[in-house]
């Protein structure tokens, strides 16, 4: 590739804090006020996009607050969040599921006030339409970071920065070790949601109830669907029929999530494999292409879903949802062995319970390892191996291709970034770096905050 010498040049440092957040999905914003918490330290959570809120603004349920065994694993600030969407009609009940463990259907869109009202309250200040491109290394340590913005190339200075960017923008800029992918790189594809209304739900209903051998839901009872919020998982034989008939249909199982809204689906079946979100190039084809197969899968939905026959376009979500890119390699590599075997972890900071849930990188289909349980996530994942002043929260926390498949989920995110936001401001009051943080004080904290942690 041709390469152009940048001249070197002073940078402005726009803002010196003590613990930044990069990445305002449902990691960031959690951490961000876990970092606030007590109003003792000054917290700047940063954000490329004009709203916070990251995967949780496309239209996404949040799956499994709730445990393999039915009792809530995921609580504390992430369960408080829940509590302000409930305030605003916003979210519905954890509602249990066979397949996902439960879903929590929320409204996209007051994601983004929520948010606001959160940072506001715990004094977080907040930055977006800043990208952050690079980081200040001295001695092993990160110091902070480089932004991009409108207002040029600066530099905001931290003692603790917290990565929650999901693809570890900041950890791979400092140089820390990070995977992509199962052994051949293979990354989970991506997927462009949108939202169809005028669904006469009823019919869909009554379609999975009264002919299950026909609208098949993988391992879901109908008793699922007849009433209250739900998510599609099969339809196997519907999707075989329309493609043998011609139809285009990327994935091999029918996903439908419902809406708020009385007629409202969202639609989880675009899927374009091989794209890398690192890579803008691949990323914009994965754009292009998803937004081509949104028509075929609505072609797809009009003639062989019931329910389906009237219903239009709403939108689409506002950019393709990434389910896997960079993950690090920290303290502890979380494992699928870890996670199936409900391993204990004396350092445990989270709990989460859900099974591993890999769409495959190519082909249309998907793998499912469930557990018979909930299972601890330890302090480890989120402080890289060899490197000082960084923490790393969501789904770019350390874990292999099959554990970050069921960390994934945003729940589970919001209880890693408790965790770090926690970690980073006990570390600054102790005076110790991040990675040699008291974990039992951290734990207390978070306890005290109605976490669960099953110790
Ligand atoms: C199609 C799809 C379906 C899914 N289904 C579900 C589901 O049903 N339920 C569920 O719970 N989970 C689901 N997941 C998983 C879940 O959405 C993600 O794993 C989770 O949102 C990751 O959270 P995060 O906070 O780590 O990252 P994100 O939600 O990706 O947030 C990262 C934030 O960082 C910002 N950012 C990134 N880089 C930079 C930078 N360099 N500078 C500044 N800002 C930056 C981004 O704009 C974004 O706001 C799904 C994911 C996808 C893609």
């Amino acid at each position: 590739m041709k390469t152009i010498k940048e001249q070197a040049r002073e940078l402005n440092v726009r803002a010196e804090v003590d613990v930044l957040v990069v990445g305002a999905g449902p990691a960031g914003i959690i951490a961000a006020e876990a970092a606030a918490k007590d109003k003792s330290l000054k917290v700047m959570l940063l954000e490329q996009r004009g709203y916070m809120g990251g995967n949780l603004t496309i239209g996404l349920p949040i799956l499994s607050f709730l445990g393999p065994k039915g009792n809530q694993v995921v609580k504390g600030a992430a369960q408080k969040f829940i509590d302000r969407m409930w305030a605003k009609g916003a979210a519905s009940e954890h509602k249990p599921c066979k397949n996902h463990m439960s879903l929590t259907i929320i409204d996209p869109d007051q994601v983004k006030t929520v948010a606001w009202e959160m940072m506001d309250d715990a004094g977080v200040e907040v930055l977006l339409y800043v990208f952050v491109v690079d980081t200040i290394v001295e001695n092993g340590k990160v110091k902070g970071v480089v932004i991009e913005s409108k207002a040029g190339r600066e530099v905001i200075l931290a003692k603790t920065v917290i990565d929650c960017s999901g693809d570890g923008d900041v950890a791979f800029r400092a140089g820390v070790e990070c995977n992509k992918g199962d052994e051949n790189g293979g990354m989970q594809p991506p997927t462009l949601m949108f939202l169809m209304r005028g669904v006469e739900m009823q019919r869909l209903r009554d379609a999975i109830c009264n002919e299950p051998e026909k609208y098949d839901m993988d391992v879901m009872p109908t008793s699922q669907f007849r009433e209250g919020k739900f998510i599609t998982v099969g339809l196997r034989g519907r999707i075989l029929e329309a493609q043998q008939k011609g139809y285009k249909v990327p994935v091999a199982r029918t996903i439908l999530i419902t809406g708020l809204g009385e007629d409202e689906i969202w639609v989880n079946m675009t899927r374009v494999s091989g794209v890398d979100s690192t890579d803008p190039v691949s990323y914009t084809k994965g754009e292009h292409d998803a937004r081509v197969q949104m028509y075929e899968v609505m072609a797809y939905l009009k003639d062989f879903v019931p329910g389906f026959e009237s219903a239009w376009l709403e939108r689409s979500a506002a950019f393709m949802g990434i389910r896997e890119s960079r993950v690090i390699v920290g303290k502890y590599v979380m494992t699928a062995q870890d996670i199936l075997e409900q391993k204990r972890f004396d350092d445990a900071i989270a709990v989460a319970g859900y099974p591993v849930d890999i769409h495959h990188a190519k082909g249309g289909d998907c793998t499912m390892l469930f557990c018979e349980d909930a299972y601890q996530i330890p302090y480890g994942v989120l402080v890289p191996e060899k490197i000082e002043g960084l923490l790393v929260a969501g789904r770019c926390s350390a874990m292999d291709h099959e554990a970050m498949a069921a960390t994934r989920v945003m729940s589970t995110c919001m209880a890693l970034g408790e965790a770090a936001g926690t970690a980073a401001r006990i570390a600054i009051a102790d005076g110790v770096e991040v990675s040699a943080v008291d974990v039992t004080k951290v734990q207390q904290a978070l306890l005290a905050n109605d976490a669960y942690l099953n110790l």
